[in-house]
This record gives structure tokens, C-alpha cells and sequence, in this order.
């Protein structure tokens, strides 16, 4: 009986690792009740991106046919720009970034993907596999593996070479972290190892980003989770590393998209508001009365936190 349970319990263990490791990347978007997977067309061609061009085109989703999710969106992010989306939980902000990832396709109309050479092609024409590869996601919580830092780093390329992950890790400023733990690299992070703060969760999944080295970022409210101080140096670190590329940034917070192109506010899945900062300010709209608040909000926090310090 003995000789048995062993193996048996090994296997028990390797289930439970397995499924964790699946349960851990659905966690990632958020897609426990996933629908299909897509499919590549016949003739899907591998996008080759380098600062590509990235278009909605009057796109219509739901993920169920009984409610509508987004209604005629349409954006344009210039090579190499950023546009930002605000607006209520549950506005369809996190969709967009679903959809551009293709975890699924739109219902009407079309995102537009411009590759290196200027052709301009629907994302279902593009091989999914290259598109994937294509961007990266830093979302609002990262989850990390129950593995070594190494490889939840090695994660955002698993053919990374060590000098790689290093440099990524130091990038993400978080590498002097890393080599002043017993283990180093090889410490065990995720729910059974070693606790890393939320901030430290960021710059782990900042260093993933890197590696990958994507033509097109998303920043799924990457710094929602984070105390204000925090906030403030990721943010810095996720502006640093925007530079050059496509980016959607999905943003709770406002102060962090004031430097966006474009700053779209979305309401139930339409866009209700456009423009630069500035020009959202002027028209005293939703996007003006949602600064008003979390000015305030944050005049609020601060005074907490200095009050905590003292
Ligand atoms: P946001 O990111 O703005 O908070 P989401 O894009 O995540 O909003 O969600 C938009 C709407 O779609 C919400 O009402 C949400 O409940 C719904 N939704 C999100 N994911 C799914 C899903 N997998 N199946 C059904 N409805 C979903
Ligand atoms: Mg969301």
C-alpha cells in the first residue's frame, strides 16, 4: 500500500499542479467561462509587426446574443501612440482588450491590424498565433505561478535566454529584489511560496512584458490595485516602456492617461466622450466629473497615508 500511495500521491500533486498552471492563465484574463476558441481562416498570414497600426472599426460584440456588449466602437491608435479608455466597471473596457487579444471576434465590424509593410488586414486574417505574440498584457492583478520568479518571468518568452530574463528583471526594476532573496531566482513565488507585495506582483509582470518585447501593450488597469506611492513608480516604469510601441491603456485612474493622444470615455459599451485631457476638461462632460472626484479622492488618500506615516 505504501509502495502505491507514493506514486499515486505524485500524481495527485502533478494534477493539481496542471490545473493550476490552467487556472492561473484563465485568471490572467479573466476567461473562466470561455466561449470557443477562434479559429485561423485558410490562408491566415503571420502579422510582422513593428509599430503597427491599430484600428476598431465600428465594432459591435456581445457574449451572449440576449445583450449587447459594445456598441459601434471605433478608435484609431497611431504607430507607436497610446490611446486610453475610462469609464464605468462593466463598460466594456476590458472587452476591447479581449478582442484585440482574439479571444474572440467581433459581431460587426472589424479591428484593423497594419503590419510592418503597411498592409492594412482584419485581425481574423492575421494568424492567431502571430497576433498573440504580438502584444502583451499587463493586467490589473497579476497571477503568478506557483514557480520560481525565474520562470513566471520566463513566461513572457519561454525561449529567453537567463541574460534576458535578467535584463527584463532589471528593466522592471525589480532584479536587486530578486538577487537579495536566499534563493534568487529560484526563490518560489504563487500561492504556496514567497509573498511578493502587489507592487512587486507589477514590476514581475512589467519584466514578462519586456521580455516578450511586444509591437502592441495593453494595460488592463495595471495600477488599480496599488497604493498610491506604488502607483506612482510602476506608472513611471509602464510609460518608460509604452515608448515606441502601440498601446491601449485601460486606466481606473485618471491621472494616468493625461498623456494619452486620445482619451476615450466609454458608458455601456459606447463611446460617449473623445479627445485630449485638455479638451475633455473644457467640455464639462463625464470625463470632467469623474477628475473633479478623484482629485478629490486622492487629496483624500494622500492626507491617509501621510496621517498612517506619522
Ligand atoms: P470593464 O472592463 O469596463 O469593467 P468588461 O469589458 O470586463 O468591463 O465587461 C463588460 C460587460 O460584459 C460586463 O457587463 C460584464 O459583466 C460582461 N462580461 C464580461 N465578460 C463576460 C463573459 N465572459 N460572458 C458574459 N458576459 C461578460
Ligand atoms: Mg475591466
Amino acid at each position: 500500500l505504501l509502495q502505491l500511495s507514493a506514486p499515486l500521491n505524485m500524481l495527485g500533486m502533478m494534477y493539481r499542479e496542471v490545473k493550476q498552471a490552467f487556472t492561473n492563465l484563465e485568471r490572467l484574463f479573466g476567461l473562466l467561462d470561455e466561449r470557443q476558441d477562434v479559429q485561423d481562416r485558410a490562408g491566415a498570414v503571420a502579422l510582422q509587426a513593428s509599430t503597427p497600426r491599430v484600428a476598431f472599426e465600428h465594432v459591435d460584440f456581445s457574449y451572449d446574443a440576449r445583450r449587447q456588449i459594445l456598441r459601434d466602437v471605433s478608435f484609431t491608435i497611431a504607430p507607436g501612440g497610446t490611446v486610453a479608455v475610462v469609464g464605468h466597471s462593466g463598460s466594456g473596457k476590458s472587452t476591447l482588450a479581449r478582442l484585440l487579444y482574439r479571444f474572440y471576434d467581433v459581431d460587426d465590424g472589424r479591428i484593423a491590424i497594419t503590419d510592418a509593410a503597411g498592409d492594412t488586414r482584419d485581425v481574423r486574417d492575421y494568424a492567431q498565433a502571430s497576433v498573440r505574440s504580438a502584444i502583451a498584457i499587463v493586467p490589473q492583478d497579476t497571477v503568478l505561478f506557483n514557480d520560481s520568479i525565474y520562470y513566471n518571468i520566463l513566461y513572457g518568452r519561454p525561449g529567453a535566454s537567463g541574460a534576458e530574463v535578467e535584463q527584463a528583471a532589471r528593466a522592471a526594476h525589480i532584479h536587486d529584489l530578486i538577487v537579495s532573496l536566499p534563493d534568487g531566482y529560484e526563490s518560489q513565488v504563487g500561492e504556496r511560496g514567497l509573498k511578493l507585495s502587489g507592487g512587486e506582483k507589477q514590476r514581475v509582470a512589467i519584466a514578462r512584458a519586456l521580455l516578450k518585447n511586444p509591437a502592441i501593450l495593453i494595460f488592463d488597469e495595471a495600477t488599480s490595485a496599488l497604493d498610491s506611492r506604488s502607483e506612482r513608480s510602476i506608472q513611471a516604469e509602464l510609460d518608460r516602456i509604452a515608448i515606441g510601441r502601440t498601446t491601449l491603456v485601460i486606466a481606473h485612474r485618471l491621472s494616468t492617461v493625461m498623456d494619452a493622444d486620445e482619451i476615450l470615455v466609454m458608458d455601456s459599451g459606447r463611446i460617449v466622450e473623445r479627445g485630449t485631457h485638455a479638451r475633455l476638461l473644457a467640455l464639462s462632460g463625464h470625463y470632467a466629473q469623474m477628475w473633479q472626484l478623484q482629485q478629490q479622492e486622492q487629496r483624500e488618500a494622500v492626507a491617509i497615508e501621510a496621517a498612517a506615516e506619522s
